[in-house]
């Protein structure tokens, strides 16, 4: 791993967008998983199916993890699915922190996917607790909000 920024992206401490994507690869293939458990937290499940250096490589880039992660950067990005969220930032939207605001994920429509139903803040990207307008049995999945942006159906 070349510890050198290669692409016009500043931010990531001297890493480069693509070794942050093939680092959180890297570790999927070892049947393990990174959560971003809070601001400034990561949590890797199943560590110890991770060898040594790539743990040590993970814990080096931490900070620069969570940059990138964070969507921060990249205004331009837009996923309405969480397939092409995770396409981009390789961890599926509810691997992210659920009460912290994601910009990415503000696009995403509501869904269902893996046996659950997922709604994220159209104003923030958190977890959004209020639908409106929403018919489950009519396949109307609504518009959603937390708490902060409830605006009570009233655009
Ligand atoms: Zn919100």
């Amino acid at each position: 791993m070349v510890f050198q920024d290669t692409t016009p992206f500043i931010g990531l401490w001297g890493f480069a967008m693509s070794e942050i994507r093939a680092l959180l690869l890297e570790v999927e293939q070892h049947g393990a998983k990174i959560i971003q458990s809070g601001r400034d937290r990561l949590t890797l499940r199943r560590a110890a199916l991770v060898p040594d250096d790539l743990s040590a490589q993970v814990k080096a880039a931490k900070w620069a993890i969570l940059r990138f992660l964070s969507g921060v950067g990249e205004p331009e990005l837009a996923p309405t699915t969480a397939q092409e969220f995770r396409n981009h930032f390789v961890l599926w939207p509810w691997n992210l922190h659920w009460d912290l605001p994601h910009p990415a994920r503000r696009y995403l429509k509501p869904e269902s996917h893996g046996g659950g139903f997922w709604h994220w803040c159209s104003d923030c990207g958190r977890w959004a607790v209020h639908g409106f307008g929403v018919d489950l049995q009519h396949g109307q999945l609504g518009e959603w909000r937390c708490g902060l942006h409830r605006t009570d159906g009233k655009r």
